[in-house]
């Protein structure tokens, strides 16, 4: 990876992208071994809270989401999501030139041009990577001879502005609705972090594809949902500035990161907090847990 631009000069063109260029700064001082990964993503988010889509509202009433939500499938599931492939296109090319000018790297390249001469299924494309089915998608690639989790990054990040309007037209229709599911209520996405929040420690999780915020038991595992707690616990990692959390299950392996927070985490901030806390990954797959199908930036 060998980053170009100095993003330490960036300034954003609103508060999103002022408060999330500030946090990859902050990053990059504290993290020095994150400072390209925390170039990159100042060079894509702000394209993501610019992009600038027309994203229609579902058609989803009240009493449908309330009778979805209660047999536990998420909002979006099952419905006809419209999306306008000119400009799903042009975000993706933004994305990818922008990643082209950061990385300087042949894969990405390869994946430009495939864009620009529309020799890439983006509608197809787009609808695997809203499915999260990562198999064909690769299959997809290779046909092409792309760079299969490079693809799917972009395309994961190109819906990610449409997920945060979907997150915006439909979220309220799930206030006061029971939710005790591990993933999104909203889009069905793993969380990206949980927070242990206000004076109680009440726990959240939170979806970094739309932005979702929803409560969860705090002794429960949100993939297999186990509730022994023989089999949860912490790992606990500290650093000189603070101590940092790491929940894992013994009983499926997965993980966790945990952050404790007064308030919670602006979704635009979700991403970069994801990255500053790549060292709690690490320490957990070194003991053998995984992270069940996040979807992060993926430039690392
Ligand atoms: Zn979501
Ligand atoms: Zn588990």
């Amino acid at each position: 990876m060998r980053p170009t631009g100095d993003f330490l000069k960036a300034t954003g063109d609103n508060g999103h992208n002022d408060e999330v260029v500030h946090r990859l700064r902050t990053i990059a001082e504290e993290s020095p071994d994150l400072k390209e990964a925390a170039q990159v993503y100042a060079a894509l988010l702000p394209l993501l809270y610019n992009a600038g889509l027309h994203v229609p509202p579902p058609s989803l009433t009240a009493e449908e989401a309330r009778a979805k939500m209660e047999c536990g499938r998420h909002l979006l599931d099952g419905l006809d999501l419209e999306l306008d492939l000119q400009e799903m296109r042009a975000l993706m090319l933004r994305l990818a030139s922008s990643l082209e000018d950061c990385l300087l790297d042949n894969r990405i390249r390869l994946i430009v041009s495939a864009i620009h001469d529309e020799r890439l299924d983006i509608a197809g494309l787009l609808s695997l990577a809203a499915r999260g089915e990562s198999d064909a998608i690769r299959l997809k690639a290779e046909e092409r001879g792309l760079d299969h989790k490079l693809l799917k990054t972009l395309a994961d990040n190109t819906l990610r502005p449409a997920f945060r309007a979907w997150h915006g037209q439909l979220s309220s229709l799930g206030d006061g609705v029971s939710w005790s599911r591990g993933t999104c209520y909203v889009c069905g996405a793993p969380p990206t972090l949980g927070e242990l929040r206000d004076n109680n420690l009440v726990k959240h999780l939170r979806c970094g594809r739309c932005g979702a915020d929803w409560q969860f038991r705090r002794i429960q595992c949100f993939f297999c949902g186990t509730e022994d707690h023989r089999s949860l616990r912490f790992l606990y990692i500290e650093d000189d500035k603070k101590q940092w959390r790491v929940e894992v299950c013994d009983a499926c392996r997965g993980y966790l990161k945990v952050i404790t927070t007064f308030s919670a985490t602006s979704a635009p901030l979700l991403q970069a907090e994801d990255l500053a806390t790549l060292h709690l990954d690490y320490a957990a797959q070194g003991q053998g847990y995984s992270r069940p199908g996040v979807q992060g930036t993926g430039s690392r």
